[in-house]
């Protein structure tokens, strides 16, 4: 500001008459290097050009020349300093933009990133619930005769339990034991044993209803679950797969078929009885059938 009133003060006494310039010369040399100082160069600039006027005047043509020089180094300095902010500024924009680019690609990059994760984990879900399920099953199905095993025979007993108390409907449970069994493993082998086990399921359950269960108690042992059958109704059915059983010799993989027989208890549901009592009745059935003799099913008394 200061400066910028000793130019004008400098200028107004160079546009005076005669002695002026060399009053304004020193004023203008001032505010030449004062604006020099503060990097104002419009200022230095203009109090340049004035000096070169006043040196003129003043009859200093080296002195006034070498103040144009200065004053045209200054613009072509000014300019290249112009030059350079707006190169600057356009590199700028240009790296900002590039910048953006890149972020909207790296923003695109991860999005794909996710997306393949996400399917990925889709996959490892649908792996996982096919390895559970297929867990599910194994852990209830007998291994050699492919039947549910006993926990699935047990978890049907608790759901037939419940299934009755509440609609007073009736079912009907029973245990068969292939008879002489150990004798088969005993002359024909393990394996003829094993053999006997699978086909002897197979004709359980070629007899059984959809809603009916056939699975594999324990050993040679089978467990009949028949809902909506009341005991006469199960002991038509169980007769019914001994005589399948005895009917038809067993094959065996080497030598000749085995005949086969086995014997039953058949209990029914009542009122307020559990598990317990059931099998328990059925199981004093059963060994009331092999007692008389083996091949026969015994009807339990009812259970309690
Ligand atoms: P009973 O008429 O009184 O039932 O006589 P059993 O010989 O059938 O009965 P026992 O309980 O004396 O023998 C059953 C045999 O069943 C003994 C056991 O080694 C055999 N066993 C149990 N599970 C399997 C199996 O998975 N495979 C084979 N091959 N044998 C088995
Ligand atoms: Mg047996
Ligand atoms: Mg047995």
């Amino acid at each position: 500001q200061v400066l910028r009133h000793l130019y004008v003060e400098a200028r107004h006494l160079l546009h005076a008459q005669r002695p002026a310039p060399a009053l304004a010369l020193p004023l203008l040399e001032r505010a030449a290097a004062g604006a020099e100082r503060l990097g104002l160069t419009d200022l230095q600039i203009q109090a340049q050009t004035q000096r070169a006027d006043a040196l003129e005047a003043l009859g200093d043509a080296a002195g006034a020349l070498a103040a144009l020089r200065e004053v045209v180094r200054l613009r072509s300095a000014d300019r290249a300093r112009l030059l350079a902010d707006g190169q600057r500024s356009a590199t700028a924009r240009a790296e900002a933009e590039l910048q953006a680019l890149k972020a909207a690609q790296d923003l695109r990059a991860r999005q794909r990133a996710l997306e393949a994760e996400r399917q990925r984990l889709g996959t490892a879900l649908e792996e996982l619930k096919a390895v559970y399920s297929e867990l599910a099953k194994t852990s209830r199905t007998d291994v050699l005769t492919d039947l549910p095993n006993r926990r699935a025979g047990d978890e049907r007993l608790a759901f037939c339990l419940r299934w009755a108390a509440r609609h007073q409907r009736p079912f009907a449970m029973a245990l068969l034991d292939v008879d002489n069994f150990k004798r088969v493993n005993d002359v024909r082998g393990h394996s003829a044993g094993d053999a006997v086990l699978v086909e002897f399921g197979r004709r359980l359950q070629a007899r059984a209803r959809a809603t009916d269960l056939v699975a594999r108690w324990g050993g040679e042992e089978f467990l009949l679950l028949l809902l909506e059958t009341d005991l006469e109704q199960a002991a038509v059915m169980v007769d019914d797969v001994l005589e399948r059983i005895r009917a038809r010799p067993f094959a065996l993989p080497h030598g000749p078929p085995v005949h086969i027989t086995a014997s039953a208890g058949v209990t029914v549901y009542r009122a307020g009885c559990g598990a317990d009592d059931l099998l328990r009745s059925a199981d004093r059935a059963l060994y009331a059938a092999k007692a008389a003799g083996r091949d026969r099913a015994e009807r339990a008394a009812p259970p309690g």
